[in-house]
């Protein structure tokens, strides 16, 4: 499979530039099993990648020219000088693959330009990460071909580094580490303070259940300002209780926390959110690892209460998701990602898969939301070369 699609890649970057590609490149997409919003308040997240991948044929270049055309997107090849890359200069999705570059020259790493062509099957938008995918996939294959011997983890900084400072987008590390660190098999627990990683097994086939992703297909307006507020919400919290990051605040401290923050009913919310949230991931780290797979659903139910009541960041699309995949018999059920659109998780028994998504569909009609997307996830392999 991945064969073919290097091949079919590879055939179009020597159409469009005229000689072969000197590799190929693949990197997923990624969805969040638990630990939501957490990411920047330095606490857990434990994601695993999508068997949907960004592939990017890429060649090096000496002369300051990096050129990029994807197939996903209208327009021809983009040519840009390396020597111009500036933070916010463009607001096309050329600043994705611009933003990798500038960042790795910005750390101090010698890399000359490049022809870049790229097409994905990760849905763009969907809250599955398409952007990370986008960004791991350029900074893969600059690390592999200027031989700058970045590890994962590195490469996925300088990606998130890429997407705040070049792209304008305050988001988490998360997505970048996903797409760059998870193995297939296994979910990934990251701790996103100092970066440190897990990886846990999580072969739902193997015990007859099975894990969907129902993209809502919605993302409904302001989510970006709604984001800024919950993380500026956040940083509020972890200022008036005096912690680093709401990481800092116990568990086993937070009635007293909450208390502390008084009549601060907003930042309260958010605080326990965070906190209850980084608990959960904890506790289906420990599930998993005990053997207690079934045991997880119940957190994430608890887990989409708090984003819903708390947090505040789900919709009307999301919520029924949620309530429909429940009554069908799911195990589990919960929004995942930034929240206000985008995709939602259910983990279901292998024999009530076709059941619970009907339910889902047959609901989205009845309330004339359009047609949802439903497909299995199974934890995928991190970002890798193909050819
Ligand atoms: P998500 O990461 O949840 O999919 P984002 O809004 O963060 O959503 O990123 C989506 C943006 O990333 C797109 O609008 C586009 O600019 C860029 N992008 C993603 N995939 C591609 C692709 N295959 N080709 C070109 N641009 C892409
Ligand atoms: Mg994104």
């Amino acid at each position: 499979m991945s064969e073919v699609v290097a091949g079919a890649v590879a055939e179009r970057f020597e159409e469009l530039y005229g000689g072969r590609p000197e590799g190929v490149w693949a990197a997923p997409g990624r969805v969040n099993l638990i630990g939501e919003h957490t990411d920047y308040n330095d606490g857990f997240v434990m994601p695993f990648a999508l068997p949907h991948v960004t592939v990017a044929a890429v060649s090096r270049r000496t002369d300051g020219v990096l050129r990029l055309h994807s197939a996903d997107i209208d327009g021809g090849v983009v040519e840009l000088r390396v020597d111009e890359l500036a933070p916010e200069s463009d607001r096309n999705w050329t600043a994705y693959p611009a933003g990798v570059l500038w960042a790795l020259r910005e750390a101090g790493h010698p890399v000359t330009g490049a022809d870049v062509h790229l097409t994905s099957t990760v849905p763009s938008g969907a809250g599955l990460s398409s952007s990370a995918a986008l960004e791991v996939v350029v900074a893969l294959a600059l690390n592999d071909l200027y031989e700058l011997g970045l590890k994962g983890w590195q490469l996925a900084r300088l990606c998130q580094r890429a997407e705040n400072v070049y792209v304008g987008a305050p988001t988490g590390i998360m997505d970048q580490t996903a797409s760059a660190c998870c193995e297939a098999g296994h979910a990934l627990f990251l701790d996103t303070r100092d970066l440190s990683q897990k990886q846990i097994p999580f072969d739902l086939a193997a015990e007859g259940m099975r894990l969907l992703v129902v993209d809502t297909q919605v993302k409904h307006a302001h989510s970006d300002g709604e984001y800024g507020k919950r993380r500026a919400g956040c940083e509020k919290g972890a200022a008036l209780l005096g912690v680093d990051a709401l990481r800092d605040v116990p568990y086993d401290g937070l009635d007293a926390a909450l208390d502390r923050l008084g009549d601060e009913e907003e930042v309260r919310r958010l605080v326990r959110h965070v906190v209850t949230e980084d608990e959960r991931v904890e506790r289906v780290v420990s599930l998993l690892e005990s053997g207690d797979t079934r045991a997880i659903g119940p957190v994430l139910i608890e887990g989409h209460a708090s984003l819903r009541d708390d947090f505040r960041i789900s919709c009307p699309e999301l919520d029924l998701v949620v309530d429909t995949a429940l009554a069908a018999g799911a195990l589990g059920a919960r929004m995942t990602g930034g929240g206000f659109g985008g995709s939602a998780i259910v983990l279901a028994e292998a024999a009530d898969v076709d059941t619970v998504t009907k339910a889902v569909q047959e609901a989205f009609a009845s309330a004339d939301f359009t047609a949802p997307r439903v497909f299995e996830a199974v934890p995928a392999a991190g970002a890798r070369r193909i050819s």
